[in-house]
């Protein structure tokens, strides 16, 4: 029985035995001569170069000896690789472990061995050097031992090169395989620079086939303007220079074979070949991943619609420039009937009118401004070094005329106007937020002034924008404890004075601030979670004071009330207002409800719904501040008015202008061709006055003839003695 290793010792050696590929080749010339060698030192008939493998041994080189190979446990080898000293058996029929082995007994005859283990360098017996006779033998000497260990020391070298010689091939044939199969290019120079290897990853880059480029000097791929540097940075590393870009990976830009030029990632390595210095090197077709970061960059830092900087690159330039210390203007701007163009013409045109405006933008500020967008139809414009308002301002005016030009779409001109707040470094504030916050307060007030004009940030408008949110906190409070109450101004006949109505105007009764008009509210009011409500109020309270007034003997009496756009947003007015109406008895025909543009500008279709369906229960319609906004004529064609308000502005300045003269008869002419009574507001002076009733402008409404005043007042002005709640009990107690 021959010693059995421990398994994974026996692995590795089996392993390790591999590495040289012996066992099925043929034996190399070099060990054909040691086995012959062997033979005549020892004067031996078989000598052998034995390789055991996992269950045989094979005989790789051979003299004497007819078979191949044998079964491994019969082979005497098998105990020798087992030893760390040669195995030497002078008479196997002595032996104990061999007087039976097949070898002895069998036509072999063998008598004598002798063998010597081969070990690789790592240790492993992976064979024998072995001698055998047929006779047996006296002596082995110690001089027999070490010959037999230098021949084997010899076959070991041999068996060396030859594991090399296989791990090369074997490198060679996997290093072409991966370089084949690589999705990366794989292109190998020579230390002059010229291309000694092209894998099919690099002709797909390059467009360069192998055939071509095998032989070329590396500048093939080189772009015109960079050539020589490469093949000399090649030239001075082969020379024992430094290399400065081997093991490092770096993007740079290559050359197709069409003499496009594209970004690649290489990775160079350097190796000796053959005593020369040769350079291999990893490249990858980088455009797509460019293209990526790219796209990912433009998400991050641009407003995909405009392709302008985003709200985050803003805020970063300014705070770099605004906490140094810099002057620097901040222009914010908002597009006026932007929402208008989205509903009217769809979301195609509101993109349209979009990029354009930021390409006008861009088109009036210098290269070092900043033109960004906020997102919806906001912009903001950053001004570096300009810190002198005028200068700001001048830009504004240049930026509002811009946008104010029509924009085609469609075939059709779309008009929008900007509006726009200005706020300034160091002066209102040394940072993006406090920037930022101050224009958009500006801005605000610009909205608020009518838009399409630009207004500088002061610190009253920070006060304003306080008292606005004290008032937001208010209001809740005010309409839980009823603190709003109805002021009346009566509306006359302009020939004779005669009084033919009223409009409700609001009031707050403030417990700390005392009686605050419209104006200290109103906006905060109509943009609160209250508007509705109160609407609602006014309406129901309005009504109830009309009816009891015509009940007191004003018969033909009609109550003006202004409506808020929450009440139209609700979508139940027509059924609120009828209910009112029958529940207070006032007739539809007493009841003008008041709209202004604001009202018209935020909902257009449901608004003509709803105004048609009031119009048809009776109700009179009338327009508010006619001339002041930009409602265009064709609104009279389409809402069913019952009447036009000239605006106060235009009243006042009649008497000085021709112009407002102009406007105040325009609206008196289209009041008539449209069949619409006309009502004007603000007559203060009796020239005013005549010059109305000259004009043919049938009522009025003014401090001439009296202002807003409590419900008491007004009925004692005009003899009026009943109250509503009284009025009230009286029809509720009739029904
Ligand atoms: P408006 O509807 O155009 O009301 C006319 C405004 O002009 C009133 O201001 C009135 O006091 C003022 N006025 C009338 N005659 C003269 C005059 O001869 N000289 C001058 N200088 N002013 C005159 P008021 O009451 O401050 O109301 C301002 C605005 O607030 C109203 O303008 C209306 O738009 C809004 N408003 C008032 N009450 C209500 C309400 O109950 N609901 C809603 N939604 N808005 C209301
Ligand atoms: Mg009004
Ligand atoms: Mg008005």
């Amino acid at each position: 029985m021959r010693p059995t290793p421990s398994l994974i010792v026996e692995d590795a050696r089996v392993a390790a035995l591999a590495e040289y590929d012996l066992v099925n080749s043929a034996p190399a010339p070099g060990f054909t001569q040691i086995v012959a060698l062997a033979a005549r030192l020892f004067e031996v008939p078989i000598a052998v170069v034995s390789l055991i493998d996992r269950d045989r041994q094979v005989f790789h080189a051979k003299v004497g000896v007819a078979s191949c190979e044998t079964d491994r446990e019969i082979a005497i080898c098998s105990h020798t690789i087992m030893q760390t000293e040669a195995l030497v058996v002078l008479d196997a029929t002595l032996d104990p472990r061999f007087h039976d082995n097949p070898f002895v007994t069998g036509p072999s005859q063998i008598r004598f061995y002798a063998g010597i283990p081969l070990r690789t360098p790592a240790g492993h017996a992976i064979g024998t050097l072995c001698l055998a006779d047929t006779r047996t033998r006296n002596t082995f000497s110690d001089a027999d031992r070490e010959t037999l260990r230098q021949l084997a020391d010899l076959t070991v070298d041999r068996m060396e090169l030859r594991r090399l010689e296989v791990a090369q091939r074997a490198s060679q044939s996997r290093f072409e395989q991966i370089a084949s199969t690589s999705p990366d290019g794989i292109i190998c120079a020579d230390a002059s620079g010229r291309i000694t290897f092209w894998n099919a990853a690099a002709e797909q880059i390059f467009g360069h086939g192998s055939t071509e480029a095998i032989g070329q000097s590396i500048d093939l791929i080189v772009p015109e303007r960079m050539r020589g540097g490469h093949g000399g940075g090649l030239h001075r590393v082969a020379n024992g220079g430094k290399p400065r870009l081997v093991g490092k990976t770096i993007e740079l830009p290559a050359r197709h074979k069409d003499g496009t030029e594209f970004p690649i990632e290489l990775s160079l390595s350097k190796w000796q070949e053959e005593g020369r210095a040769a350079f291999g090197s990893i490249v990858r077709d980088i455009r797509e991943r460019r293209a990526n970061e790219e796209r990912l960059f433009r998400l991050a830092h641009l407003d995909p619609l405009t392709e302008l900087p985003n709200r985050s690159v803003l805020r970063e330039r300014l705070d770099e420039i605004a906490t140094v210390g810099r002057p620097v203007s901040v222009l914010m701007l908002d597009l006026d009937g932007f929402k208008e163009v989205n509903d009217s013409y769809g979301h195609g045109a509101g993109d349209s009118v979009l990029r354009v405006m930021a390409t006008r933008i861009l088109a009036c500020v210098r290269p070092i401004d900043t033109v960004s967008r906020l997102g919806g139809d906001e912009f903001v414009v950053l001004l570096p070094d300009i810190g002198d308002p005028l200068r700001a301002a001048e830009v504004a005016g240049t930026i509002i005329a811009a946008v104010a030009e029509a924009v085609e779409y469609d075939g059709q001109a779309l008009r929008l106007s900007a509006s726009l707040g200005i706020a300034m470094a160091p002066s209102h504030g040394n940072n993006a937020g406090e920037l930022l916050g101050c224009a958009d307060l500006a801005l605000y007030q610009a909205k608020s002034d009518g838009r399409h004009c630009h207004r500088l940030f002061s610190p009253v408008l920070r006060h304003q924008a306080q008292r606005a949110r004290v008032c937001r906190d208010e209001l809740g409070r005010a309409v839980e404890r009823g603190e709003f109450v109805l002021f009346y101004q009566p509306q006359v006949r302009l020939s004779d004075g005669a009084l033919v109505g009223a409009e409700a105007l609001i009031r707050w009764q403030h417990p700390d601030r005392g009686l605050l008009s419209p104006a200290a509210f109103i906006d905060v009011l109509d943009s609160s979670r209250y508007a509705a409500q109160v609407g609602d109020w006014v309406l129901r309270t309005a009504c109830i004071q009309a009816e009891a007034w015509r009940s007191a003997g004003a018969l033909d009496f009609r109550m003006g009330i202004n409506l808020c756009t929450a009440q139209f947003q609700r979508g139940d007015l027509t059924e609120t207002v009828r209910a009112t109406l029958s529940d207070t008895g006032l007739p539809a025909a007493s009841l003008e409800l008041e709209i202004t543009e604001n009202i018209v500008l935020r909902q257009e279709i449901e608004l003509i719904a709803t105004l048609h369906s009031l119009r048809e229960s009776g109700v009179g319609i009338a327009f508010d501040d006619y001339g002041t906004g930009y409602a265009s004529l064709s609104l009279l064609k389409r809402f069913p008015l019952t009447r036009l308000k000239i605006d106060r502005s235009f009243v006042t300045g009649m008497l000085a202008s021709h112009h407002d003269v102009t406007i105040v008869r325009a609206i008196l002419q289209l009041g008539l061709g449209f069949g619409l009574s006309v009502i004007a507001e603000g007559i203060e002076t009796e020239a005013e006055h005549a010059c109305l009733r000259t004009e043919g402008c049938q009522e009025g409404q003014g401090y001439l003839f009296g202002k807003p005043m409590p419900a008491d007042a007004f009925a004692a002005g005009y003899g009026l003695g009943v109250d509503a709640s009284w009025a009230l009990a009286r029809r509720l107690g009739a029904a």
